[in-house]
């Protein structure tokens, strides 16, 4: 997941991060040194993207498995995610995005990053708001999607530890997108008919050329 409220504003090094989105009004570099860090963290924003699952690949529809075993596997692939999303400005990253259909994702919680395993909506609010949403698989793609406020998510952590977290607004928002990865589900699919029309113009031409 890509999204814009994503709040950099404790972390240097991301001080002058930006979506790829064609809204984003891009500063003009003070100095040749932040030129330079502003053209590194692009490559590798593009060599992030090139590694997660883009729509169309049929990974992205497919029913992830629950996981059974904790070895040593599972920290070190959550750590490879987690550096993936943060070089593509994502703040949830779903297994199945880099081609693993096992029921995991990894979410920057605001302060650290978190990985949640074979993760269950325990409770939602009845109460729903309406938000719009990006996805690292989406590329500039933004829908509205209505959700739960407030959501009660079990699982367990890398380790096979138990978690249960109660979560409100963007990061109820966060897992309950990547929740959707796992079982193969878009934010496309929860948009309204027009806007999913509109989004699925603008996937199109991607589609095209991937072939
Ligand atoms: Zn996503």
């Amino acid at each position: 997941m890509a999204t814009a409220e994503h709040d950099h504003e404790h972390d240097h090094d991301h001080d002058h991060d930006h979506d790829a989105a064609v809204d984003v009004v891009v500063d003009a570099p003070a100095t040749q040194e932040e030129a330079r860090e502003a053209a590194e963290r692009e490559a590798r924003k593009r060599m992030a993207l090139a590694q997660i699952r883009q729509y169309g690949d049929p990974v992205l529809r497919m029913r992830a498995a629950e996981v059974e075993v904790f070895d040593e596997e599972l920290p070190r692939i959550a750590e490879r995610m987690i550096g993936l999303m943060h070089d593509a400005d994502g703040i949830g990253l779903a297994a199945t995005q880099v081609g693993i259909l096992r029921r995991f994702f990894v979410f920057h919680d605001g302060e650290s990053d978190r990985v949640l395993v074979n993760p269950v909506l325990a409770q939602a609010s009845s109460k729903t708001e309406v938000d719009d949403e990006g996805c690292l698989s989406l590329g500039a793609v933004r829908v509205d999607v209505e959700r739960p406020i407030g959501i009660t998510i079990e699982g367990s952590d890398a380790s096979g530890a138990p978690v249960s977290l109660e979560l409100d607004g963007l990061l109820a928002r966060v897992v309950q997108h990547e929740l959707d990865h796992l079982d193969g589900v878009l934010i496309v699919d929860r948009a309204d008919p027009e806007s999913r029309r509109q989004a699925l113009r603008q996937l199109r031409p991607r589609l095209l050329l991937s072939r």
